[in-house]
């Protein structure tokens, strides 16, 4: 039957207020951006801003962040501090043991290159993303709150456009470059 076009006027309207029209990608990611719960992860003294941020003057929850003890709970990771050599094994085992998607965001000078640790030190990792890999950077020493927002207001863009093939990619060639080199 061939609809005249005020009928067919109305069956547009009908479909665009009735039908939502995504994609697996766009559905699963608005999901994700809004449910990042970060593990709990400081080794210096960013982690104070860190922990700054949790307080109720920041109000990080309404993120959907919600802070937890275990990497098996978490799929966000703020290295927060300097990462020692001692301590770079226990970084990785705490990256691997989180659930995929996982992401990283590298807070601080120290964290992102060894920072006053990375002219003559020869116990500070120079740069975490040697580790793991990083998907957002805030430098800073120490980044301030805001900053710590502003790098998961950017994370939350990347995901929104991420496609899950590529990220399952990306991930699959960190695990094969992280246990070949190891
Ligand atoms: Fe401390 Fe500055 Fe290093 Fe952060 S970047 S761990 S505040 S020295």
């Amino acid at each position: 039957k061939i609809l005249n076009p005020a009928s067919r006027s109305q069956v547009t309207q009908d479909l665009s207020e009735n039908v939502i029209l995504t994609t697996v990608d766009d559905l699963y990611n608005w999901a994700k951006l809004s449910s990042l719960w970060p593990l709990l992860y400081g080794t210096a003294c960013c982690f104070i801003e860190f922990a700054a941020l949790i307080g109720s003057r920041f109000d990080f929850d309404r993120f959907g962040l919600v802070p937890r003890s275990s990497p098996r709970q978490a799929d966000l990771i703020i290295t927060a501090g300097t990462i020692t050599m001692k301590m770079a094994p226990a970084l990785v085992r705490l990256y691997e043991e989180m659930p995929e998607p996982k992401y990283v965001i590298a807070m601080g000078a120290c964290t992102i290159t060894g920072g006053m640790f990375s002219s003559d030190s020869t116990t500070a990792v120079r740069g975490v993303d040697k580790l793991i890999p990083v998907d957002v950077y805030i430098p800073g020493c120490p980044p301030r709150p805001e900053a710590i927002f502003d790098a998961i207001i950017k994370l939350r863009k990347k995901l929104a456009n991420e496609s899950i093939q590529e990220r399952a990619i990306t991930q699959q060639t960190h695990r094969y470059y992280s246990t070949s080199h190891q």
